[in-house]
This record gives structure tokens, sequence and C-alpha cells, in this order.
């Protein structure tokens, strides 16, 4: 099982659909530097889609990313191939002035909108390429606490425009009490705020089977996550990936350890289809018709 992603799991029909279209995703991490976005998105796709430094100084953390930079990568599995985008943005916490750090990333999400609807505004529309977001990953620090207000304000700012899905960072540094409390609490203060988050929607599922799945997944929303791209070795000698401390190594693909499993079964094998149709069919549709009264049209 190491080294499977799992779309090729995904149901036969939508596989011959999707892979004469061209199978394509395009996610998006955001949240402050040095929560683990990179790291994460290596994790979520056993991909080193950001590779470490040569030799890095022990101290040294990665680069920070200053501009939303996209990176692409065509991974393949039982004849299946996904071209995956990520779109990774500044951490906020860069900025000199955190006012109006949103903007840049809602700029980012509006100009693949209007790229799309360009391209429906052609003459030959036979290949529309969909470079739109089909699902932003939010990081929330594992402070235990509560959501702030940059966080709130991201989160309104995104929630009408993507498909958000909040995340506790580096959950490794939690403790299940801590995480429980936590997740109640960011859940009280997105309803608040009514926030729209991404919920695992159930609506074409006939067996129930997969209908307690989903339950499961949508429980354990907002994920806590645990990233690494380092294999360790566990006490009982197996070779994992996880991070090693002291007192015993936090297994990422545990689910007994962390909610990493349940976010990549949600992404990648249950909901993909459900993320890039919510996006076409209510997301981008909201912004294409508030464009086109804007203009007038
Ligand atoms: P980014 O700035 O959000 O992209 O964060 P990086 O992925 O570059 O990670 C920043 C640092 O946090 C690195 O030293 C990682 O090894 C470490 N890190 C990443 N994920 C985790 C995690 O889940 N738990 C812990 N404890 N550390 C992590
Ligand atoms: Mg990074």
């Amino acid at each position: 099982m190491r080294g499977f992603v799992g779309f090729a799991n995904l149901p036969n029909q939508w596989h011959r659909r999707s892979v004469r279209k061209g199978f394509n995703f395009t996610a998006m991490v955001v949240g402050e530097s040095g929560l683990g976005k990179s790291t994460l998105v290596n994790t979520l796709f056993n991909h080193k889609l950001y590779p470490k430094k040569e030799v890095p100084a022990p101290h040294m953390e990665r680069p920070k990313t200053v501009a939303i930079e996209s990176i692409s990568a065509d991974i393949e599995e039982n004849g299946v191939r996904l071209k995956l985008t990520v779109v990774d943005t500044p951490g906020f916490a860069d900025f000199v002035n955190n006012d109006e750090s949103w903007k840049p990333i809602v700029d980012n999400i509006e100009s693949r909108f209007d790229a799309y609807l360009e391209q429906e505004n052609r003459v030959n529309r036979a290949k529309l390429t969909d470079n739109r977001v089909h699902a932003c990953l939010y990081f929330i620090q594992p402070s235990g606490h509560a959501l702030r207000p940059i966080d709130i304000e991201f989160m309104r700012r995104l929630h009408q425009k993507v498909n958000l899905i909040p995340v506790i960072a580096k959950s490794d540094t939690m403790t299940d009490e801590e995480i429980h409390l936590f997740k109640q609490r960011i859940l009280a203060d997105i309803a608040h705020h009514n926030i729209q988050i991404f919920y695992a929607p159930s609506y074409d599922v006939e067996d129930d089977e997969t209908l307690a799945e989903n339950e499961e997944i949508v429980r354990k929303i907002p994920f806590a996550v645990v990233g690494s791209d380092q294999q360790v070795d566990t006490i009982d000698g197996r070779r994992v990936r996880g991070r090693a401390y002291p007192w015993g190594v936090i297994e990422v693909d545990n689910e007994e350890h962390c909610d990493f499993v349940k976010l990549r079964q949600m992404l990648i094998r249950s909901h993909m289809e459900e993320l890039k149709e919510h996006t076409h069919n209510v997301l981008y549709e909201k912004y294409r018709s508030e464009k086109l009264v804007a203009m007038g049209v």
C-alpha cells in the first residue's frame, strides 16, 4: 500500500470520462509560513512537489513562499494519470501589514475563473482547460485556543469562491484531548461567522458502507493532520511515514494517530469529483452570474 495515492480507485465511469478529458485537479494551500503546507502536499501525493534543498543545514527551514506559485506534477497510478497542480500562497504572517493579505489569493482564484469564462465565450469551445482551484486547504495554527481574527477574515473572503477545507496543522504537537476541544471550538467559530466549509456530501451514495465511511470523514472535520516526507522506524520494527519523538513515533498513515488518512480519502479517493462539480456548478456559477450582472449583460 505504501506509495499508493488512491485516485486510481475513483469510480470507473468517471475515470473513463476524466481520462479522456484530461484528468486534472488543482488544490490550493493557505496558512501561515512554517505550518507544514509544503510537507503535507508532499505527504498527500507521496510526491516531492517541494523538494528539500540539497544539503540543508539542520537548523534551516525551507524557504518561505513570497509570491503565489503553482507547481504541477503528472502522477500515474495503475495506468491512470492525474495532472496535479498545487497553488502555494505566501504565509500571511510574513507581511508587514496583514490587512489585505487575502487579496492576492482571492485575485488568483478569480483570475482562474476568468480564464475559464473566457474559454466558454469562445466560438470553439471543444476543449476547455479547467485550471480553477477545486479545493483549498486552510491551515490552522495548533494553538488550542480559537480561530484568530485573521483566520476568520481569510475564510470569510474565500468560502464562496472555493471549497474550503480547514485543517489543524502539526497536530502532533497537541494531545488528543486538546485536539478534541479545539475542533469543537473551531466548528463553533465557523458556524458563528456563517462560514461555509466543504462537507463531503453524500447525495449520490446508495450503499450503507459508503454512507458510513462518509459520515466518518465528516466527523473528522476540521482534520487534525501530521505531515512527513521521512520514513522512521517504530518500536515494533515497522518502517512508516511519520515523525519520531523521544517517546515514540507519530504515524502519518495511522488513523489512531491523526486524521491524515481521512483527509486524503476525501480529497483524492471519494470526493474529488464532488469538489470539481461543486466548483463548477456552484462557486464558478455564482462568480459568473455576478460578473455578468456587473457588466450589465
Ligand atoms: P510551510 O511553510 O507551511 O510550507 O511549512 P513546511 O512544510 O516548509 O514545514 C515547516 C517546518 O515544519 C519543517 O521543519 C517541517 O519539517 C515541519 N513540519 C511539517 N509538517 C509538520 C507536522 O505535521 N508536525 C510537525 N511537528 N512539524 C512539521
Ligand atoms: Mg511552503
